[in-house]
């Protein structure tokens, strides 16, 4: 338990009793580190093919580090166009010679047994997320880690029941599938992406981002250690041109990518005249909509939640505030007030709110937007909290008086950055909300039901969350409109993409 520490100047004592003298009294908790002696890190990582971790036949590797201290973790493969090569025979061979024929019921138990080691191992994986990406512990510990063994588990149920799932078809896997995964939510994307592709009978190569390779090979170590079929799941690391080649191969039959919108057009480009079926789940910049009748301090935690969770680093971060004209002051007042406690530091620490940048790149890509964001005209408020002086982290900013016409509004940021607009009326933040590029994500808070179901109805983004924000279960597909994508990850939904039916 942390000691809770008051602000010297805040407090006075009378009569050997301590009272406050203000009531702004600013809470200090005392450090409260997660312990990392329970974790095991080689200095050096090879690729995973065929249930071992082999040398890369490239003879590169690059540097992982931690970007809240700025220190190298580990060296890690980086894989070239021969070794994916080895990587998508191995699945191919996995695929003909067992996987394909092993009874789904069989399958299931192999996924099953994946999602119980990820949760035997969830403090060691918790304590990796964190010092490989920067995000809290409190989120790689809650979120992250339960989430990804979740979907292994629930997965593992539709293995032997696909035929149910889409009756009077014949649902039958493709092969050999390539995935590619970003940085901000490293475990959980592996596991959004390989849980139903083993599920619907297919093999994998898996490739997770530069920056946080750590937890893709923590998770292959529990494949390894499950006996899965070796080369039924193979994990390469390396850049973005590991990724491309893997797009490239002719032997893979379906590409899942999370990442950019950008890094997804090259894909779609890339893949176009074969026969790969293709999923992308791609950038957005969704709006947080709170209409005057909102219960307003649910809304602002609400808010706090849609866009500094994750340091801002999630693709349906709520960064595009709407606040109805009526009660514009109030959730102004009351978000900066709330601003003002957010805890910006250690990512291992269990009391931070808002954790590191993923990179020094993102770090210089979220300065652009803040110095283009004054640039355009836009008042900027940022709590005065102390950063810590080495690694990369940004105070949680909010920016106000802006318009639909500046490019902060209306672009991607991946930072704790939030814009905030005004409105009127319903037709008026409809039209303003769905005026991007994107449609990830929505966030709608209103007393109304009725309300609820006219936005959710006339809103073009992949989710809407109703008086929550941020909210994610593998029951439920998960994805987007326009330039965030196409396809579902999650549910029922998210089986389709790796059968042919
Ligand atoms: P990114 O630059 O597009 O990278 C994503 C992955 O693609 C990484 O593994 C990357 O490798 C790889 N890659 C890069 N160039 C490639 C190429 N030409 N061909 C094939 N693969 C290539 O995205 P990011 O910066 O890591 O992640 C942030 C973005 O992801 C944001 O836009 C965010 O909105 C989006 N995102 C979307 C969702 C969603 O579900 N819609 C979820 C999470 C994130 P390297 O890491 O080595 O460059
Ligand atoms: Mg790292």
């Amino acid at each position: 338990m942390s000691k809770l520490i008051k602000e010297k100047e805040n407090i006075e004592k009378t009569n050997g009793s301590v009272q406050l003298k203000s009531s702004l009294t600013k809470w200090q908790y005392s450090p409260a580190p997660e312990s990392t002696d329970h974790i095991h890190l080689e200095k050096q990582y090879g690729l995973f093919i065929n249930n071992q971790f082999v040398k890369p036949l490239s003879g590169k590797y690059f540097d992982t580090i931690n970007p809240a201290t700025e220190e190298k973790i580990a060296e890690i493969a980086e894989a070239d166009e021969k070794d994916v090569d080895k990587a998508v025979q191995a699945a191919k061979t996995a695929y003909e010679k067992y996987w394909k024929k092993l009874p789904a019921k069989e399958k299931a138990k192999y996924i099953y047994r994946i999602a119980r080691m990820i949760q035997e191992r969830s403090r060691e994986l918790a304590v990796i997320e964190s010092m490989d990406g920067g995000k809290p512990i409190r989120e790689s510990r809650d979120i992250d880690i339960p989430l990804a063994a979740n979907h292994f588990f629930y997965y593992a149920g539709w293995a032997d029941k696909l035929q149910y799932a889409f009756s009077n078809r014949n649902p039958q896997p493709i092969g050999v599938t390539g995935q590619i995964i970003p940085w901000n939510f490293p475990l959980l994307m592996a596991a959004w992406k390989i849980a139903p592709a083993l599920a619907c009978g297919n093999t994998v190569v898996l490739k997770p981002a530069e920056t946080t390779p750590l937890t893709a090979l923590k998770l292959a170590e529990i494949i390894r250690d499950c006996d899965l079929p070796p080369g039924v799941v193979n994990i390469i690391t390396g850049a973005g041109k590991t990724g491309a080649a893997i797009v490239k191969h002719p032997l893979v039959n379906k590409i899942a990518f999370t990442g950019s919108t950008e890094v997804g057009k090259i894909i779609q480009k890339a893949i176009a005249g074969t026969n790969k079926k293709l999923t992308l789940e791609l950038g957005g910049k969704s709006a947080n909509i709170i209409f005057d009748d909102a219960p307003i301090n649910e809304a602002v935690e609400g808010i706090i939640n849609g866009i500094f969770f994750n340091q801002g680093h999630v693709c349906c971060a709520g960064s595009r505030l709407f606040v109805q004209e009526s009660v514009y002051d109030e959730v102004v007042r009351k978000l900066k007030h709330r601003m003002k406690s957010l805890i910006v530091g250690d990512p291992l620490d269990k009391n931070t709110d808002i954790g590191a940048i993923n990179s020094k790149q993102q770090l210089e890509k979220i300065h652009y937007y803040l110095d283009l964001g004054i640039k355009e005209g836009a008042s900027i408020y940022q709590s005065d909290c102390k950063l810590p002086s080495k690694g990369y982290f940004c105070p949680p900013t909010l920016f106000l008086e802006t318009s639909q016409s500046h490019r902060i509004v209306q672009e991607e940021i991946f930072g704790p950055v939030l814009t905030i607009q005004t409105f009127r009326t319903v037709e008026e933040v409809i039209e303003k909300a769905n005026n991007t590029p994107y449609g990830l994500a929505a966030g709608v808070w209103t007393d109304k039901g009725s309300k609820i179901f006219n936005m959710t109805s006339k809103m073009r983004a992949g989710v809407v969350w109703a008086n929550t924000y941020n909210k994610f279960d593998p029951t439920s597909p998960f994805g987007g409109y326009k330039e965030s994508g196409f396809g579902r990850e999650g549910g029922l939904h998210g089986l389709l993409p790796y059968l042919n039916l």
